[in-house]
């Protein structure tokens, strides 16, 4: 069942620079209990496209339908959306210090946000229940590391927390933004590890945001490549590793260390677009080891990538005008790189 339907989602900001247009057409349907990678450099639009969905980025011209199990997320009341925060949305972000107040004790702000949100919760039930969350997520001895300072716990410890806060009420949707960015690789894949049994454990539909294949790997059904605000390719997760049709796609997968085998690690060269002055045409034109003549002038549609499928339930869908077979264009490419 679908949980939450986007649909041609727009987002500009209007600066004193000109119109920043931050998210160009999004859209994907998400199901209860599964996970949807977002993936793309900073400034793809992708943080833009979920905070606006959470009503967190004031100022903002918005376009598009977000409907959450039927009530369009974009037009509800602010009321209605600061209920849905938390209880039915939960949220995780690359930095706790940001999310987690610095003068109330951990297990504290898990109660407030309990009985903010259940009026019927006497503070003893909250504070159990808060304990019990930060067990669940691996904090050693909870009853009493519930009362501690955030600065009293290390940065893979706030994380859980974060996730424990973000748990507490059972939300039907998670969405985490770069949950694991700042964390070395031992505690990031403890941290992906863990979200991967609680999703599995409550049922929670996932929204990872991050600028790295790599971390949802293991994870994703479906992945969602942005790029200069837009889907540059959506696909199923084996498909979007096994079959990539997208150059920006490739050029990704081939920056991901386990996916060249180490030391063969490359990144894409030039820089992401600027939103204020995009490139004509296809915005990966100045980047791509493929570039055509038609490229610079014409925007590619999104369209079907091909077939076989081996996610034949997903959709495979690609913004670029490269033929669907692309094996043997790469030779091309290693000339064009060097
Ligand atoms: Fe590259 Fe052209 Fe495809 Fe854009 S449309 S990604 S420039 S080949
Ligand atoms: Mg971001």
């Amino acid at each position: 069942m679908t949980l939450l339907q986007v649909t041609d989602l727009r987002v500009s900001f209007d600066t004193p620079d000109g119109v920043v247009r931050a998210v160009r057409g999004m859209s994907f349907a998400l199901d209860r209990g599964r996970t949807l990678g977002i993936v793309g450099e900073s400034g793809s639009g992708k943080s833009v496209a979920t905070q606006t969905l959470m009503r967190l980025t004031p100022g903002a011209r918005v376009t598009g339908r977000a409907l959450f199990e039927g009530q369009d997320l974009l037009t509800v009341s602010d009321r209605r959306m600061r209920e849905l925060r938390g209880a039915e949305i939960g949220m995780i972000f690359q930095d706790p210090l940001s999310s987690l107040h610095p003068l109330y004790r951990v297990g504290r702000q898990i109660e407030e946000m309990i009985r903010a949100h259940d009026g019927k919760a006497t503070r003893e039930q909250a504070r159990k229940r808060a304990v019990e969350m930060l067990g669940l997520v691996g904090i050693p001895r909870p009853d009493r590391r519930a009362d501690d300072y955030p600065h009293q716990f290390s940065g893979g410890m706030r994380q859980r927390a974060m996730i424990a806060m973000a748990l507490a009420l059972n939300p039907k949707l998670i969405i985490a933004d770069e949950p694991t960015t700042a964390l070395d690789a031992t505690v990031q894949a403890q941290i992906l590890d863990l979200m991967r049994r609680l999703q599995r454990e409550f049922d929670t539909a996932l929204i990872m945001i991050t600028h790295d294949l790599g971390v949802i790997a293991d994870m994703a059904d479906e992945v969602l490549v942005m790029y200069g605000g837009r889907p540059a390719e959506v696909a199923g997760r084996r498909d979007l590793y096994y079959r990539p049709h997208h150059p920006y796609t490739k050029g990704l997968l081939e920056s991901v260390p386990s996916a060249t085998g180490g030391d063969r690690l490359r990144t894409i060269s030039g820089q992401p677009p600027s939103l204020i002055n995009l490139p004509s045409g296809c915005v990966f034109h100045p980047r791509c080891p493929y570039v055509m003549d038609r490229c610079p002038v014409d925007e590619p549609p999104l369209d079907p990538a091909g077939e076989p499928r081996l996610d034949p339930g997903t959709e495979h869908v690609s913004a670029c005008w490269l033929p669907h077979d692309i094996a043997g264009l790469d030779e091309r490419a290693e000339t064009a790189r060097a």
